[in-house]
């Protein structure tokens, strides 16, 4: 069976009950070769992968299919349609946090945030994250499961959607880590930029990973068009793997020669991600190294203002200002995150963390509990 064929078993997975397609997953090419196999013109895949790109909640709104065709991907196909399970809306600046429920009861979190530029939709890659950066609230509960492609692409759909608002930007900085579930991460960019799709360009879309080197490779091999945000949080080993425990095996220097490798090939200059952390990263010597690192490399450096996490000692810095001018006086450009939602959980995983403990003291989820 090709990948996407997804087979339930019976008791004991012993009977093969029923292949299900995952079909809003498949590519215009797998959608094409999946109808050839029931007998259909290629005309009818690129008319199913525009209703799939709607997005439509069953076979039957797809009004243009002869009914019988209907009933067959109905019988044969899952079509994924995830719940509102919570929605948050910022009084402050509009931004809006969507809990999602997905088929299997788990929860993810997506949120739409307003520019003048246009509307950027934030999503998550997988059920929590592996990765335990001490200062996330996603990681707290280790990773549940690998999102499918269709469950990436139906957050931007669903926003979309619920909202009413079109999605121009996309940035994969939610749960999970986008390079720890490459595959995909990639089938769900090649679904989003497609021109028969909601067809968002890839210079519009960010990737944010914590820095898996040999993943940072392959992605440059491929030399999309997008934006590589690395976390980097720290210019030196002791802080950095206080952190971010993914640095213990590879180390600063590794990484930033890596990251340089990935500019030569792509010609895209990396944006830095560093969250300040108050008497951890935020010392001048921090921003001197930061400075060494990033010479002679066309990168940037963005500063983002720590959101708290319940539980954890880590406090907001109090210095981002002198430490953008202490950068700047080395010639690096440093910009200071907005801040977004402050009002309603917006951070990486604050709410479905916070959901499952509410959820913990009243019933017991699917979910697991952190
Ligand atoms: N796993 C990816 C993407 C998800 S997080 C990554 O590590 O890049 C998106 C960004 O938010 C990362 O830079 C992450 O380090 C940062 N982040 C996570 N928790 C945060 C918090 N409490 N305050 C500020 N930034 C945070």
């Amino acid at each position: 069976y090709p990948w996407y064929r997804r087979l339930f078993y019976g008791q004991a997975g012993k009977t093969e009950v029923k292949a299900v397609q995952d079909i809003k997953s498949m590519t215009p090419e797998e959608l094409r070769a999946y109808l050839k196999e029931l007998g259909q013109p290629d005309f009818r895949a690129k008319q199913i992968f525009r209703w799939l790109h709607k997005p439509v909640t069953s076979f039957d709104e797809m009004s243009n299919l002869p009914k019988k065709l209907r009933f067959q991907l109905a019988q044969e196909c899952f079509l994924s349609v995830p719940q509102v399970e919570r929605k948050q809306v910022s009084v402050l600046d509009g931004t809006i946090k969507y809990l999602w429920r997905l088929e299997d009861g788990n929860c993810i979190e997506t949120v739409l945030m307003r520019y003048q530029h246009g509307n950027t939709v934030c999503v998550s890659c997988q059920v929590g994250c592996n990765m335990g950066c001490v200062f996330c609230a996603s990681t707290r509960g280790g990773k549940v499961r690998d999102l499918k492609a269709s469950e990436i692409l139906d957050q931007v759909l669903f926003t979309q959607l619920d909202s009413g608002e079109a999605v121009s930007n996309i940035v994969m900085m939610g749960i999970g880590e986008p390079l720890d579930n490459f595959e995909q991460v990639l089938r769900f960019l090649t679904l989003v930029n497609h021109p028969d799709g909601i067809h968002i360009g890839m210079r519009h879309i960010s990737l944010s990973t914590c820095g898996l080197i040999e993943k940072i490779d392959k992605l440059a091999g491929l030399g999309l068009q997008l934006t590589l945000s690395v976390s980097l949080h720290a210019p030196d080993d002791e802080t950095r793997s206080r952190l971010m425990p993914v640095n213990r095996a590879v180390g600063v220097d590794r990484l930033m020669e890596t990251c340089r490798r990935y500019f030569e090939t792509t010609g895209r200059r990396i944006s830095y991600e560093y969250a300040m952390v108050d008497g951890v990263n935020d010392s001048d010597r921090q921003a001197d190294l930061l400075a060494a690192l990033l010479k002679g490399q066309p990168g940037h450096v963005n500063l983002i203002p720590l959101n708290h996490v319940a539980e954890s000692p880590l406090k907001p810095s109090k210095r981002i200002r002198q430490f953008q001018q202490r950068l700047e006086s080395h010639g690096v450009t440093a910009t200071v995150r907005r801040k977004l939602g402050g009002d309603i959980d917006a951070s990486c995983g604050q709410l479905r963390r916070k959901h499952l403990q509410e959820r913990e003291k009243t019933q017991s989820g699917k979910d697991t509990i952190p």
